[in-house]
């Protein structure tokens, strides 16, 4: 009898055995389904065997092997990795590689071919269109069925019909053509980006990590498409990995552009199951020749993968931050050198840990000093006063001219704050009580639309006191400034101005970020309020200003990665402002124009910024120049919470005694925030020069975290913390 051994998505080291009924052609790596105590589970077979431990009365079969390739040996062994890296179970691990169980969709959209609606672009009517009667009444005035939109047509479209345009292309009711210029494949690159695309070239077959370092604009995508289609030229796969908030139609569109014959796959956690396994399925055969994904996508099954792109790979959000807490970075510099391929780090604002690796001489640096667009010059770089600001509206007089002075010659403006609500605080004038959650030691925001207060931290929501609980007094003030207070100040200010805004409250709705994009791109808004995620990849050449406030918030911040993000986020931010023919500006409000930060945003000089930061990080032993885990808790009550990492501290004490470990073990201290919807929190960070001796310590006390009785007690290690919050 055959036993397979399967790693299964639980949470547990431990793996299960199954015996495999006959006719089933078994290979490590098949994609089984399994009963599970009373449910049926998707896991990966790890081993073959004769024999198992199990008694035969408890053995039970394998129930289906699913008609999917299995996971080949790298992608396995990334996984394996990754569990014993980052200390979680290795069950789970596998599972990020495995695809969402359930059936592939009967009709799947051809993923090379995205439905792009540019002013350049053709757009195509089909026969079939069932939806939005009245819409399609209107357009079918415009045009008969079946007929090709020129670009000329499109433009002269009134906006609400191109926005319904717009709907029925995202629904796969029209399609567009990509136009011609763009469809020849010819990516034209300057002498900076051929050079880049040559090292990478060159690096063919062999592990080679590059750090490909280009300032905002200075076509870095080209770098990655060019050298994409080389790998793929020689018959292999290239994979791309973006930040989530990347990954849009309009990229996807720009590959199908540069890559005509290459078949393209998107890998995606917002994707529907059914499409996201259908392009696993196509990546896992090698039918996809390049695949496009967000972070999961490191674990793709990529049979003759030959290059890995990693893009903004400073970016926050390839760091998982619950379960198994990997950074996919990291992971694919670790797969790329297990498989011997290059590896490009692309960021015009590299990870301290990436730039530290570059000027070690580990990582390859490849610079793209110049933006790719000659006439495109940075942004002059304005500071005011943030003190001077409205007290009620938060916007300096001098941004307020300058936004004025856009609206009058139709340019558009963007105004960057890092709060969502209306207000961060609800105090009283009187006593000084301010609104705080009572699950979480924080305060409550402040929202209108609906008024509410509401916690960010646990989602708790509340109504607004007529009057202070504390003292009765009915005057409650709002402190501080989020994107609603500034919507409002600027709608008050500019009654004309189309104004939206973009947060996490407006862009719940699965396409409304696409959305504001296109009414941007259309010239259908003139100023945008929101926060970060604003500040990310894509071009709107007639914003010529930017706001920003409230940044001084992270100068001093606990946080030792603060000012490092808030540079990326200002560079970034920055390099929105005048892409194209119009000169752009960005207006800072700060009490502390002389900060190195700002004074660095100023010349656009993240390397001289970059290396004061490694100074600093090394004077106080803080990564890149020592490596560090966090082991978090969780309880009801305190006193359990702060018995537990008291425990776990005289373990990792003793053992590092014990096994001469060169790892400092700090005393447990409570979290930054020592509540959170209900649970105390502590923590206790432990460090190390040696990766390797942090690693043994952290496998000791895993073993016994996981063995602890104390299930009352949530414990939790973050090997290479994002934040030590
Ligand atoms: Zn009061
Ligand atoms: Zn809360």
């Amino acid at each position: 009898m055959t036993i397979a051994r399967v790693a299964l998505p639980v949470a547990t080291a431990q793996f299960f055995d199954y015996w495999v009924p006959s006719g089933f052609e078994l290979r490590v790596g098949a994609i089984v389904r399994v009963p599970l105590a009373r449910r049926r589970v998707i896991g990966v077979v790890v081993e073959l065997l004769e024999a198992t431990p199990v008694a035969p009365e408890k053995l039970v079969p394998i129930e289906e092997l699913l008609a999917l390739p299995p996971l080949p040996d790298d992608v396995r062994e990334l996984a394996q990795f990754v569990a014993s890296y980052y200390q979680a179970p290795p069950g789970l691990a596998l599972a990020l590689a495995t695809p969402p169980a359930g059936t592939s969709p009967t009709r799947t959209r051809d993923p090379a071919r995205p439905l792009a609606l540019t002013d350049e672009g053709r757009v195509t009517l089909p026969t079939a269109l069932a939806r939005a009667p009245a819409a399609r009444a209107l357009l079918e005035r415009l045009l008969p069925e079946g007929a090709v939109l020129e670009p000329e047509a499109l433009a002269a479209l009134a906006p609400h019909l191109r926005r319904v345009l717009a709907h029925w292309r995202r629904d796969g009711l029209v399609s567009a053509r990509v136009p011609r210029r763009e469809a020849e494949g010819e990516l034209r690159l300057n002498e900076a980006q051929a050079q880049a695309v040559a090292s990478i070239d060159a690096a063919h077959g062999r592990f080679a990590p590059f750090l490909l370092q280009g300032v905002t604009g200075s076509g870095k995508t080209e770098v990655y498409l060019a050298a994409a289609a080389s790998a793929v030229a020689a018959g292999g796969q290239a994979l791309l990995l973006v930040p989530e908030i990347n990954l849009t139609p309009q990229l996807v569109a720009r590959v199908a552009a540069a890559l005509p014959h290459a078949r393209t796959a998107t890998l995606h956690s917002a994707l529907p199951d059914g499409e996201r396994r259908a392009n696993w399925e196509q990546a896992a055969r090698g039918e996809a020749d390049l695949v496009l994904g967000t972070r999961l996508a490191v674990f793709a099954a990529l049979p003759r993968l030959s290059l890995i792109v990693v893009d903004e790979e400073h970016d926050g959000s390839y760091k998982q931050h619950d379960g198994v807490r990997y950074h996919a970075r990291d992971a694919a510099v670790w797969r790329a050198h297990r498989l011997g391929i290059p590896v490009v780090l692309g960021s015009a604002t590299p990870s301290l840990e990436s730039y530290a690796h570059a000027r070690a001489g580990r990582y390859a640096r490849l610079v793209l000093e110049r933006r790719a667009d000659p006439r495109a010059a940075p942004p002059a770089i304005r500071f005011v006063p943030a003190r001077d600001a409205g007290r009620d509206d938060g916007l300096a007089p001098a941004l307020m001219a300058a936004i004025a002075a856009r609206l009058e010659r139709g340019e558009q403006s963007l105004v960057f704050v890092n709060r969502r609500g209306f207000a961060p605080s609800l105090k009283c004038s009187a006593c000084g009580w301010e609104a705080g959650c009572p699950r979480c030691s924080a305060r409550l925001t402040s929202h209108r639309a609906p008024m509410a207060l509401v916690c960010h931290h646990c989602g708790h929501r509340e109504r607004v006191p007529r009057a202070c609980p504390s003292c009765g007094n009915v005057d409650l003030l709002p402190l501080g400034h989020g994107t609603q207070r500034l919507e409002q100040a600027l709608a008050a200010a500019f009654p004309g101005a189309r104004i939206a805004r973009v947060d996490r409250d407006t862009t719940r709705r699965r396409h409304a970020f696409a959305d504001m994009r296109a009414r941007m791109a259309g010239n259908e808004l003139d100023v945008l309020v929101g926060t970060q995620m604003l500040a990310k990849g894509h071009d709107f050449p007639r914003l010529t200003l930017v706001g920003v406030l409230g940044a001084d918030n992270a100068l001093y911040s606990a946080d030792f990665r603060a000012t490092e993000r808030l540079a990326a986020l200002l560079m970034q931010v920055a390099g929105r402002a005048g892409r194209a023919e119009l000169p752009g500006e960005v207006i800072v409000q700060t009490d502390f124009p002389d900060h190195p930060l700002y004074r660095a945003l100023v010349r656009h000089d993240y390397d001289t910024f970059a290396l004061d930061l490694l100074g600093e990080r090394e004077a106080c032993g803080l990564p890149p120049f020592s490596h560090l885990a966090l082991v978090s808790a969780e309880a009801h009550r305190r006193e359990e919470v702060d018995r537990a990492l008291d425990e776990l501290h005289a373990q990792a004490l003793a053992e590092c005694r014990e096994a001469g470990l060169a790892v400092d073990v700090f005393t447990p201290v409570v979290a930054p925030l020592a509540r959170r919807a209900g649970y105390e929190r502590s923590q206790m960070l432990l460090r190390s020069a040696q990766r390797a001796e942090l690693q043994r310590l952290l496998a000791a006390i895993a073993h016994r975290v996981a063995a602890s009785p104390q299930r009352r007690v949530r414990l939790a290690i973050d090997v290479d913390p994002a934040a030590l919050a």
